[in-house]
């Protein structure tokens, strides 16, 4: 009998790392980028802020009315019964009354226009009963109401962004409020990468050509530039690089000249041409992990040259699950973002899922609402390579190492792979 070696397909294989610990690694590799400069407001959008904004004015900066009616002294408010007050001007938006009233007397107030100086409540215009020049309210106006004061929002010397936000359209429009046309963002990371492999064909060389035998199309060129795009980092774009340790060894050093990231994808699990593997032995300081987790069990992480360094496994589910869980996060933590973590909600798995124990399970699942109530169901058959599982996905559903089975009705981790913009 042959005497089996320790591989992926073992269910409960032993000694693999936690993702957890991973990550932790990870993080402790990473050194955010130092250098920033100032970018006009547009620009800074999906930017990472390097340095805190103090707020230099009041907003709103005047006391106005947030609905249209009638701007009143609280003190014309009658105990009981009605009260009439006279009509002695009007306010705009952005045009403010002359008019200033006594006690008895009232200005008509549009939403957003300046509060004449004394009064201090608006009645809406839908409360009041209009008699000629002259307005009747009742008992039931309440003293201050639909008034904004001035400052309540942000005040002027109040620090209303911190270092390290990314800056997303409400951060935009804060920043615009403020008067604010130009901001300090972190340097864009450099991001280089290559997938690799003998039988890869990429569209961007030999689009319209029919695949020859044993060959197929290279996806995770695709895949990783879509991921990378979204994150906002400048990224070189190395192509397909042949299983050939000259070849691979090359493209290292092409890579790591101008970038503070480089990825790999394939090629560093323990096969015969794996060569990605031996040019990192001789070239790079970087551990080779056998993960606890499903799909993206082999993951190459360190150091190649003054590069930081992913090399993530061959196939397309695993290349993205790994992307999402490590390299999505160290991109964040590069960029010097405070918030590194991905959106996770808990919610009932209405699907009956299987998985082996001993490794953390990435399904791919869609997350939905059902009469008023969020589910997430899986998307079929998971397979490291089955990218169309990925593509009708919404979300994943993450299941713990310890458990094998789970029954309809389960509360599930879901990480969603889209949110508001
Ligand atoms: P490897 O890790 O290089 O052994 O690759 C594992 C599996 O992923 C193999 O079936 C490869 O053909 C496939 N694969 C590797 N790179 C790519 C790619 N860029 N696009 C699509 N499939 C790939
Ligand atoms: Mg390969």
């Amino acid at each position: 009998m042959i005497e089996k070696q320790p591989s992926c397909a073992d269910e409960n294989e032993t000694g693999l790392l936690p993702v957890a610990t991973a990550v932790a690694r990870v993080r402790e590799l990473i050194t955010p980028i130092a250098e920033s400069h100032t970018v006009g407001i547009r620009e800074a959008l999906n930017r990472v802020l390097a340095s805190d904004v103090i707020s230099p004015i009041d907003v709103p900066g005047y006391r106005n009315s947030a609905m249209d009616g009638y701007a009143i002294y609280s003190d014309d408010i009658p105990d009981q019964g009605e009260s009439e007050l006279r009509v002695i001007g009007t306010a705009w938006a952005g045009r403010p009354s002359d008019a200033d009233p006594q006690r008895g007397e009232c200005v008509r107030i549009m939403t957003g226009a300046m509060m004449p100086q004394g009064c201090d409540t608006v009645v809406i215009q839908e409360h009041v009963r209009v008699e000629d020049s002259s307005i009747a309210i009742d008992d039931q106006v309440e003293v201050g109401r639909n008034v904004r004061e001035a400052g309540e929002d942000m005040q002027a010397g109040e620090t209303v962004l911190v270092k390290g936000t990314r800056v997303r359209p409400a951060q935009l429009g804060l920043l615009a409020s403020l008067g604010i046309a130009k901001v300090e963002v972190k340097r864009k990371p450099v991001v280089a990468f290559f997938t690799t492999g003998d039988e890869l064909r990429s569209l961007d060389e030999h689009a319209g050509e029919p695949l020859g035998a044993g060959e197929l199309f290279d996806s995770n060129r695709y895949t990783l530039f879509g991921m990378l795009s979204r994150l906002g980092v400048d990224i070189i774009d190395l192509g397909v690089v042949p299983d050939d340790s000259e070849r691979t060894r090359s493209a290292f050093l092409e890579a790591t000249q101008h970038a503070d990231l480089v990825i790999t994808s394939g090629g560093v699990s323990a096969g015969a041409a794996d060569f990605v593997t031996q040019t990192l032995h001789e070239i790079g300081d970087v551990s080779f992990w056998k993960l606890a987790m499903r799909p993206g069990r082999p993951l190459a992480c360190g150091r190649v040259g003054d590069a930081l360094f992913f090399g993530l496994p061959g196939n397309p589910v695993a290349v993205m699950v790994t992307f999402y869980e490590f390299v999505k996060p160290a991109i964040a933590q590069l960029m010097g973002c405070v918030d590194l973590d991905s959106p996770t909600v808990r919610v009932p798995c209405i699907s009956h899922l299987k998985k082996s124990r001993g490794r953390v399970e990435y399904q791919r699942g869609i997350y939905t609402c059902v009469d008023g109530e969020m589910q997430v169901i899986t998307t079929g058959k998971q397979g490291a390579g089955r990218l169309s599982s990925m593509s009708a996905a919404n979300c994943m559903i993450v299941l713990p190492a310890e458990v094998d089975t789970i029954e309809p009705g389960t509360l599930v981790d879901v990480q969603l792979f889209e949110g508001l913009v």
